[in-house]
């Protein structure tokens, strides 16, 4: 496999992990944020993740130090310049994408990929009266990215049939299983994911039962890897209503994707999961 030069922007829960997965099969990553205490954080997961994989005996002091190293922190998208693959993973705003690509349009060669790794916007309105539209497509990953295996690789109109397959196969050589999904919001599995969270927020918002009862029965006797509020604060509360919000927006204010207001107050109080702390749960503990 052919070692790329990578750029990924957002060094966020799933910035970090994927500049991980990417580093890892040998690629040089350039790690770029806008804050650099998130930089710092991400470079500190890296480093704790890889020493477990020494404790564990999967790799050598070596390779942790190699891996550690291919993966640089940047703060100017100017350093992006050289990159053949840059993949995109700030926060779900269509305005805050649509301008990075656009930057990314002007500063990298006119074959360089650009994907994004948005849950649920529209990747043909990302790419929109951009130059070269053909090398702007979805790779999107799932959280924890180094360890779940699926990606949707997903066209927008006028995203190219070669430079699908290309990114289908950069998603296999780097560990991972992908699928192709049409433009749609939400893709496939934020699509089906969207009912899993609304109505478990509905039964909480009724007074049905708690979020540790949802969380217990889904997970106890309904075989769920994670209850839906557990997720939730995994995710990230603030990422997961900017998904429904915008599946919400974008199937036309379909009454089944109302985003609820419990999520709403957490976002706007800052109670957004682990990331911060405290969500449902308290993590400060
Ligand atoms: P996050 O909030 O953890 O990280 C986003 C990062 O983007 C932040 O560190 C922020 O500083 C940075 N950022 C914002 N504007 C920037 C800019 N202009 N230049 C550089 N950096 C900038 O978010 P996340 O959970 O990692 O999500 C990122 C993307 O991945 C979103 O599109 C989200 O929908 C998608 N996604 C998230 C998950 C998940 O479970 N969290 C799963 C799959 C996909």
């Amino acid at each position: 496999m052919a070692a790329y030069q990578i750029g990924v922007i957002g060094a966020g829960t799933m910035g970090a992990g994927i500049a991980l997965v990417c580093g890892r099969k040998g690629h040089s990553v350039l790690l770029l944020d806008s804050n650099q205490a998130i930089l710092e954080k991400a470079q500190s997961y890296l480093l704790s993740t890889l020493a477990k994989d020494v404790e564990k005996g999967r790799i050598s002091e070596r390779e942790k130090e190699a891996v550690y190293q291919s993966v640089k922190p940047v703060q100017d998208i100017q350093q992006l310049a050289g990159c053949d693959i840059v993949i995109e993973a700030v926060s779900e705003r269509m305005d805050l994408k649509k301008s990075i690509f656009k930057s990314l349009t002007e500063i990298c060669r006119s074959d360089a990929l650009l994907l994004t790794n948005t849950s649920s916007l529209s990747i043909t309105e990302i790419a929109g009266g951009l130059d070269n539209p053909e090398r702007i497509l979805g790779m999107h990953f799932f959280n924890p990215a180094p360890v779940m295996p699926l990606v949707e690789v997903i066209r927008g109109k006028k995203s190219g049939a070669e430079q699908a397959e290309f990114v289908y196969q950069f998603a296999q050589d780097l560990g991972k299983v992908p699928v192709y999904a049409n433009d749609t919001p939400g893709f496939i599995v934020n699509r089906v994911a969207r009912p899993y969270y609304n109505e478990s927020l509905r039964i909480l918002g009724d007074r049905v039962a708690s979020v540790e009862q949802i969380d217990q029965i889904l997970t106890q006797a309904g075989g769920f890897k994670m209850g839906p509020f557990e997720l939730q604060d995994l995710i990230g509360i603030d990422v997961n209503f900017a998904v429904t919000e915008s599946v919400y927006e974008n199937f036309f204010h379909e009454g089944r994707f109302k985003p609820s207001r419990i999520q709403q107050r957490m976002v706007q109080a800052g109670t957004l999961g682990r990331k911060s702390g405290e969500g449902y749960y308290d993590y400060n503990k």
